[in-house]
């Protein structure tokens, strides 16, 4: 008679011998999109020269090329958000009914919480270490300050921001929803994601102690939740166009002088955040006793898709399902800690905002005394949590970690030039820590499993 353990061990190893962790159309497909993403910054790069170059001349007709693959690269994005709502109400309502009790969920919610705030906490300490060793705002040029740089309406919203206290409280009470049919349709189409979320998990655990009366719910979420999944792969297949179509105008637009001038914050940003990425990298292998090859294979869809849309919450689906069908993670652990992780878990937009918080004191010859570093080791990694996963919102929050400590909101206009494509590389390391973060409860989850 076998044990559980050799049960569970023994259906892990057919899993894994029916080739289950990374089918050939999944592998295809990755390097499918990795291609085009590598066409679309090749083709970017010729754009830039091109429209440069004086001598040809030909600035209008790059732009007027870049105007007409835009709305292939919208398309994409969009296709992408339209799987957000119906996948997130229905994966974490199925995950905790699947999970089975409250207590399973207490247990499961307190690993991913203690995971996300341990991970972002090491993130700023390594973006900390980094700035103040490279320390590359000393003698940077500051006449670039200013939020003229920057959008209007960014500049608006950054001048509304509240302080760090309003807006712990603000990321609490707005979690709870008046109306979830008004969180599922959100303001002007963007859906409250955490709304959503508050609303699953009530619903969900109101669903286990009715399990007669929730048959029929339980079995409509089951059958979105699929379709959903379908529906992610479908879009996928268009994957390659929109990312090709992504990447070229980012890199073609950007320009030369700001990439020389703010080289150094970026190195240091990107140094950050490759140092993070590798801890992570650690721990997802010790985790799954694979080698980093075999990770970076099974999720690098949702790594190309994260760089090239620059929103965790638009890869999510995509995310999910590279989880679920490479990396073999239990499927309620999966729809449970990954959008919740897309939500509140961000471990590069933490790093960066304390670079660039500290990049901005050095740039204006401030001195920050420890005390007002481990302020801002404190508000980065709040701010990244209220972040919203969509493009640039990391810039957005900075403004409690500078008002925090007194460093003027105008620097954010010093490194603005780049913040779109350090988002690209923040992104990808958010994406990864929400992946690496489901690899490691759901280890966790295996072993109490394991041992009972
Ligand atoms: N774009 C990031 C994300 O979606 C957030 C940020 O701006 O840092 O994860």
């Amino acid at each position: 008679e076998k044990t559980i353990v050799q049960k569970v061990h023994a259906k892990m190893d057919k899993t894994l011998k029916q080739g289950k962790y990374m089918h050939a159309e999944s592998k295809k497909e990755a390097q499918r999109i990795g291609v085009s993403m590598i066409l679309g910054l090749v083709l970017g790069l010729i754009l830039y020269y091109l429209g440069e170059s004086e001598r040809m001349n030909l600035k209008p007709a790059v732009s007027s090329f870049l105007g007409y693959i835009k709305p292939v690269g919208t398309i994409f994005i969009r296709s992408l958000k339209m799987v957000i709502v119906p996948l997130v109400l229905s994966s974490i309502f199925g995950a905790i009914v699947n999970l089975g009790t409250p207590e399973n969920l207490g247990d499961m919610g307190k690993k991913a919480l203690g995971y996300y705030f341990t991970t972002t906490a090491i993130a700023v300490f390594f973006g900390l270490v980094f700035v103040n060793l490279i320390s590359p705002g000393t003698g940077a040029d500051t006449s670039s300050a200013g939020l003229s740089g920057v959008s209007s309406e960014l500049a608006t919203r950054m001048q509304e921001q509240k302080g760090l206290y309003d807006t712990v409280v603000g990321v609490l009470t707005d979690s709870i929803p008046s109306n979830p049919v008004y969180a599922l349709v959100g303001e002007g189409g963007r859906a409250e994601v955490l709304q959503i979320i508050v609303f699953a998990i009530l619903f969900g655990i109101v669903a286990l102690y009715n399990k007669k009366e929730a048959g029929p719910f339980v079995t409509l979420m089951e059958s979105v939740e699929h379709l959903s999944m379908q529906l992610t792969h479908l879009i996928m297949k268009f994957a390659p166009i929109g990312i090709f179509v992504l990447m070229t105008p980012m890199i073609a637009k950007t320009g030369e002088g700001a990439l020389k001038k703010l080289g150094w914050y970026m190195i240091t940003v990107i140094l950050g955040l490759a140092c993070h990425a590798c801890f992570l990298m650690f721990i997802a292998c010790w985790r799954m006793k694979k080698s980093p090859l075999f990770i970076l294979k099974g999720i690098s869809a949702a790594l190309f898709t994260a760089f090239s849309t620059s929103s965790s919450a638009a890869t999510l689906p995509i995310t999910m399902a590279a989880v679920k069908d490479n990396l073999g993670v239990q499927e309620e652990t999966a729809e449970f800690v990954l959008p919740l992780g897309a939500t509140v878990n961000m471990d590069g937009t933490a790093l960066y905002e304390s670079v660039a918080a500290i990049f901005i004191a050095q740039a204006y010859g401030i001195d920050l005394s420890l005390s007002q570093q481990i302020i801002i080791f404190l508000t980065a990694s709040l701010a990244a949590i209220g972040a919203a996963a969509i493009p640039g919102a990391g810039m957005i929050t900075m403004s409690i970690v500078l008002s925090a400590v007194g460093l003027p909101l105008d620097g954010v206009g010093l490194i603005v030039a780049v913040d779109r494509i350090l988002d690209m590389f923040r992104t990808t390391v958010n994406v990864f820590g929400d992946t690496v973060g489901t690899i490691f409860v759901d280890s966790l989850m295996k072993k109490n499993k394991n041992s009972v």
